[in-house]
């Protein structure tokens, strides 16, 4: 059916629509290459542009679904994170009534002790039943922010806590140093012949003061320190005998007498129930006994006293 014309695009196509049964008139349509051409292309446009809006369609739906299955990740994951919210404001909740326990447990330590009573009544410090953000139950949405001041406020507390135990340590450190350096135990065994104050001389010679006590017992009986301290002297001192004085700081000092032996040096330092000497009758003696005396700054007081 070529019309016999050389360059293609002139080339043309006749299309015969011819009745089968030969009553009616027949068509013939003459077709250029070139429309046939132009024909193609727009029908091959219109096949790609519908696959891929199909594609794109597909894409879309496939976006949609990844999304959907991220939200409910999501959601749940935010679930999770409000239970976990709410594990710490409970936690925290927790620790705040622990804090204010321990609170209560430093006053009770502080009053037995005498101590000055800071623990309850120090500002910055929470009493029980003092307002607390968050923690207090219930479906409320949790704030994290509050939760962070919580336990801002928790450290804090927790800094001010150790400041005052850090005090109170070193305040019963003190006392315990000063209970150690009270002479408070009795320094031998044995019975008491001879109190502190006037008395009637045991030489004969009318009365006499007396600046501590006499303990007899046998001799070579253990001389015990009756407080930490240092030895300040041990040796022979006159009518004292076989002597020993130990310095127990805050002006207090204790003194032996009459001991057969010494079991210190001088610029010792001893601990409460050292054994110090042995009983005896050195000096102004008139048997085996300890001669002892309790001095505040410099001045005999009587030992028993202390006891
Ligand atoms: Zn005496």
């Amino acid at each position: 059916m070529e019309n016999g014309r050389n360059k293609p695009e002139r080339r043309e196509y006749t299309v015969m629509i011819v009745p089968h049964r030969g009553g009616g008139k027949s068509f013939s349509l003459r077709v250029p290459m070139k429309a046939i051409k132009v024909t193609a292309v727009a029908l091959s446009c219109f096949i790609a542009a519908g696959v891929a809006t199909f594609a794109n369609y597909q894409a879309t739906i496939h976006t949609a679904k990844a999304d959907q299955q991220e939200l409910a990740l999501l959601r749940a994951n935010k679930e999770q994170q409000e239970q976990k919210i709410a594990q710490l404001a409970k936690a925290t909740a927790d620790v705040q009534e622990e804090m204010n326990r321990l609170t209560q447990l430093e006053g009770d330590v502080r009053r037995a002790l005498n101590m000055e009573d800071t623990a309850t009544s120090r500002s910055g410090v929470r009493r029980p039943g003092s307002e607390r953000a968050g923690g207090q139950g219930g479906p409320g949405p949790l704030n994290v922010d509050q939760l962070l001041q919580q336990t801002a406020a928790l450290k804090d507390e927790l800094a001010t806590r150790e400041e005052r135990l850090s005090d109170m340590r070193d305040d019963l450190t003190a006392r315990n140093s000063r209970l150690a350096a009270t002479p408070s135990i009795w320094p031998t065994s044995g019975d008491v012949t001879s109190r502190f104050g006037w008395r009637s001389s045991p030489f004969g010679y009318g009365s006499d003061w007396h600046p501590g006590i006499d303990i007899a017992d046998s001799y070579g009986t253990p001389i015990e320190a009756t407080a930490d301290g240092v030895v300040v002297s041990a040796g022979w001192n006159g009518g004292y005998g076989l002597f020993v004085l130990i310095d127990h700081g805050y002006g207090i000092s204790t003194a032996y007498g009459h001991s057969s032996e010494l079991n210190v040096r001088a610029g010792q330092r001893v601990k409460k129930g050292d054994t110090i000497a042995y009983m005896g009758s050195t000096g102004a003696s008139t048997g085996s006994h300890l001669h002892y005396e309790v001095r505040v700054n410099g001045r005999a007081v009587n030992p028993a006293d202390f006891l």
